[in-house]
């Protein structure tokens, strides 16, 4: 059997002012290893009395702690540590990603926990270039803007890339001094409890990274997004929980950021560089089981390039090397759980009885009892389908001809979504013309999940609310305060 097999039951525990504790009344659920469908780890159940302990951590430690007075240069230098630690621990934190997720290692190493380091190399340098602002109307005064951390903030995460996106929140989050508390996915809490310890030993102060692990509605998640003593959320995941956070988080109308789902579309025009397009949109589809949100989850390919597109898409996706998560050669894993495979199942059966399935789709027996699919895809979908509008989160690709370009903007805009498109045309006039159009918070041409930390990530329509990324993410981990002099000479 495979490897993930071998993995001993571990524990993973809150990490509440420093120290890993069990939930307040001791229950615990199991995670599950999507690669084998076996009991990964035993974790400690938070509800809403352990968030009430964390926040009063996080509060404690923001309001007589060290961490908020320091000068950004020391809080930078101790997250820079934060890196080099999970550079050295990269090796562990990807295996247990992947043994926590069911994405392939290669993906975990070279991706999510790269991506880790990243972010705590990023904000600590980045922050330093922050400017405060003055204007002076005349000799006697001057008013001046600055800008002050939050005091406590929530953090809340999905399954799909945990430790990357919860990361993603921490370091802005903290090197502007704040005290946080994480709740990471229920599927997915082993990464952020091994980086809490690892945050301890580089140096961060007791209570300013607080976790508590638990369910979202009704349970932790939702508790912290109640809290009175909590000023802000930045959440990642479902629109549909996005709105449910937005109306719990009213009575104490807190600072909200929200990341939401996708139904990305990406373009192909008959002039496209096809030897470029075809590989990168085979990743954009099926990467991580195709459960990105920036996933190209609907391909539009103009007319006269449709059969050879189809006939080259097909042939490329059942060469890709479903298997053990756990082996370096593996191109896609296991989906994230049971109940997420059978929602994908279910996507999986409309698109056969409104369309055609030209490839896979099944289930994959040999591989055990892992969530393992083989990637999919579909064609004689409508645009306006169920299946082409829906955010299925599966290795499933419907393919769309189209004729022109106002016929792919009107079909790529049709979703309530707006997180990200592709588009791939050698012609800079017409891809200029169609980024301005597409109704996207963000367009790649001629490439996917190109990144620099410092462009506004987030989504427009039912994708979001807010950007982060480079400033985007210190504005909103931060407040302004103005302050105004008046000199007597
Ligand atoms: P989800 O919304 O079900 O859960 C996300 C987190 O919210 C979990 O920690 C969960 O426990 C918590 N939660 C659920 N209900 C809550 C409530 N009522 N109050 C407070 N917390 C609550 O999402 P998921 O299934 O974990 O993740 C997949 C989704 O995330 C997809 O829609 C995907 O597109 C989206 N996503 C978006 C981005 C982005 O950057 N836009 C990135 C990754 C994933």
């Amino acid at each position: 059997m495979t490897t993930a097999t071998k993995a001993k039951t571990i524990e993973i525990d809150n990490f509440i002012g420093g120290k890993a504790v069990k939930s307040k009344d001791g229950k615990t659920f199991q995670t599950i290893s999507p690669g084998t469908g076996e009991v990964l780890g035993t974790v400690s159940y938070g509800t809403a009395d352990d968030i009430n302990l964390a926040v009063d951590a996080a509060k404690e430690a923001f309001e007589n702690g060290p961490w908020p007075k320091m000068s950004m240069q020391d809080r930078a230098n101790i997250l820079l540590k934060v890196a080099a630690l999970v550079e050295k621990n990269a090796d562990e934190l990807a295996r247990a990603e992947t043994l926590d997720t069911g994405k392939p290692i290669t993906e975990s190493r070279t991706g999510d926990i790269a991506r880790v380091a990243s972010n705590f190399q990023f904000y600590p340098n980045f922050a330093q270039s922050l400017a405060d602002e003055s204007w002076t109307p005349n000799p006697q005064e001057r008013h001046t803007a600055i800008r002050e951390p939050l005091g406590v903030c929530g953090l809340i995460t999905p399954w799909n890339l945990p430790l990357y996106l919860a990361t993603w929140k921490i370091a802005p989050c903290l090197i502007m001094g704040n005290a946080c508390v994480l709740k990471p996915a229920e599927w997915t809490p082993y990464t952020a409890f091994l980086f809490a310890k690892l945050a301890k030993e580089a140096g961060v102060p007791d209570g300013v990274l607080n976790i508590v692990n638990g369910f979202g509605a009704g349970g932790a998640g939702e508790a912290l997004t109640k809290h009175p003593d909590v000023k802000s959320i930045s959440f990642t995941g479902e629109t549909g929980t996005g709105r449910a956070i937005m109306a719990s988080a009213a009575g104490t109308l807190k600072k909200l950021s929200f990341e939401l789902g996708g139904k990305g579309a990406n373009i192909i025009f008959e002039d496209a560089n096809l030897d470029e397009a075809l590989p990168t949109s085979v990743r954009a589809a099926y990467r991580n089981q195709g459960q990105v949100c920036l996933a190209g989850s609907r391909l539009f390919v103009q007319e006269s390039i449709y059969p050879k597109v189809v006939k080259a898409m097909v042939e490329r996706v059942k060469n890709l090397k479903v298997g053990d998560p756990l082996d370096p050669k593996t191109e896609m894993g296991a989906l994230i759980s049971k109940e997420h495979m059978e929602k994908v199942q279910t996507y999986i059966e409309l698109g056969r009885k409104d369309g055609k399935c030209l490839t896979g789709g099944d289930p994959i027996k040999e591989l055990g009892g892992g969530f393992f699919l083989s990637p999919s895809v579909f064609e004689g979908l409508a645009y306006d389908s169920k299946f082409c509008q829906e955010e299925i989160f599966g290795p499933v690709l419907p393919i769309i001809p189209f004729k022109d370009e106002e016929e792919v903007i009107k079909m790529a805009n049709s979703t309530p979504y707006g997180l990200s498109a592709s588009l791939w045309s050698q012609d800079v006039n017409r891809c200029n013309r169609v980024a301005r159009k597409l109704k996207s918070g963000m367009v790649w041409v001629n490439c996917w999940f190109a990144r620099d930390l410092r462009t506004p990530f987030g989504g427009q329509k039912s994708s979001g609310l807010g950007r982060e990324g480079g400033r985007y993410s210190l504005e909103f981990f931060s407040d302004w305060k103005a302050v105004s002099y008046k000199y007597s000479d």
